[in-house]
């Protein structure tokens, strides 16, 4: 399958979503004081995101359905916000009318085959750590089949590998079968990576989500107790998490919900996903079972996530088998 125009498209797309969330970032959200912290910069950047991303998938793939996480109900009854997602969209694609904006974003709440194309998108994935003023991801993916073919990580406050700190920002990308590359932001020059290869506990560490309620940590640590790790999570934000393992920054990155009747999204994994194998990793659900992105807007069948540098899957699989009972 050549997905070279499809990879370029989505690039470039989630390069414009990188330069927008900045912007709110760095000006919205970084503008106010914790008090008075409200959810609208995340609304309006996830709202400005889906719509850019949209447009310029659908303008390239006029037949491609794309499921988002967000729709535009809010904008309608908004005016005052849909201005200013109005001007973020505009800022990034010139000429841009409000109902192509308010379209562009309905786009991505429909439904689909899933088991044919479809792209997949989280026009900011992490929005917690989004107004912390920390990590975030936009995740843009294309399953075919119920498999990810191609996926695009745009982190803009992730570290790049130098010794300065103030250097931050890139892209990970991956094609099936192409192999994985990191993109620093504002640069033509991608690099392929790796993850590390780490065969035991002893020099690995494992990330997991800052949110306790979006994972358990508790038997994280019993899990990763087992491998033989001693060192401290590295608890990160979103599918950063993804490609933290990507580039050997972690060697596992675990996920197992509070609630084993949550069932993850679609949208939350699929571009990590790619990113990690690609990288030369393994994914897989708490069983070792590949995850299904061919039933719905979420993943069915799947409970508990598993992405590792592939030396250390089987490792700690039988940990989780020792430790966690998967039956609800
Ligand atoms: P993270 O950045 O790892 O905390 O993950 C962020 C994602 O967690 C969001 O995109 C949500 O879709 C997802 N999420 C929300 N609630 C839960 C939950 N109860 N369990 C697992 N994931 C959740
Ligand atoms: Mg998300």
């Amino acid at each position: 399958m050549n997905l070279q125009t499809e990879l370029n498209v989505a690039i470039e797309a989630v390069k414009k979503a990188a330069q927008l969330t900045k912007n709110v970032q760095d000006n919205l959200i970084a503008a106010d004081s914790v008090e008075k912290k409200d959810r609208s910069p995340v609304t309006i950047a996830d709202l400005g995101t889906q719509a850019l991303v949209n447009i310029a998938v659908r303008a390239a793939f006029p037949d491609d359905a794309l499921i988002g996480e967000e729709d535009s109900n809010i904008l309608k009854e908004n005016a005052d916000l849909r201005a200013k997602v109005m001007a973020l969209v505009a800022g990034e694609i010139p000429g841009t009318t409000e109902s192509t904006m308010l379209e562009a974003i309905d786009m991505g709440a429909g439904e689909t085959d899933y088991q044919k194309r479809y792209w997949t998108l989280d026009p900011i994935d992490g929005t917690k750590g989004f107004m912390r003023g920390d990590q975030y991801a936009i995740a843009l993916a294309l399953v075919v089949d119920g498999k990810v073919q191609l996926g695009v990580l745009g982190c803009p406050n992730y570290p790049l590998e130098t010794a300065d700190p103030s250097k931050k920002g890139a892209i990970f990308y991956a094609v099936a079968g192409e192999g994985a590359f990191e993109l620093p932001l504002n640069t033509d020059t991608p690099k392929r990576i790796r993850v590390d290869g780490h065969k035991d506990g002893e020099h690995a560490r494992f990330c997991e989500s800052v949110e306790a309620a979006h994972a358990d940590h508790d038997t994280h640590a019993a899990i990763s107790q087992h491998v033989g790790i001693t060192a401290e999570p590295y608890r990160i934000d979103s599918q950063c998490k993804y490609a933290a393992v990507a580039r050997g920054d972690a060697s596992i990155y675990l996920r197992l919900p509070r609630s084993l009747t949550y069932r993850e999204k679609i949208w939350d994994h699929a571009a990590g996903v790619i990113v990690v194998k690609e990288a030369g990793g393994k994914v897989s659900d708490f069983s070792g079972n590949e995850l299904n992105f061919a039933l719905g807007r979420k993943l069915e069948d799947n409970i508990g996530i598993l992405a590792t540098n592939g030396s250390l899957h089987a490792n700690v699989l039988s940990a989780i088998s020792e430790t966690v009972a998967l039956t609800e």
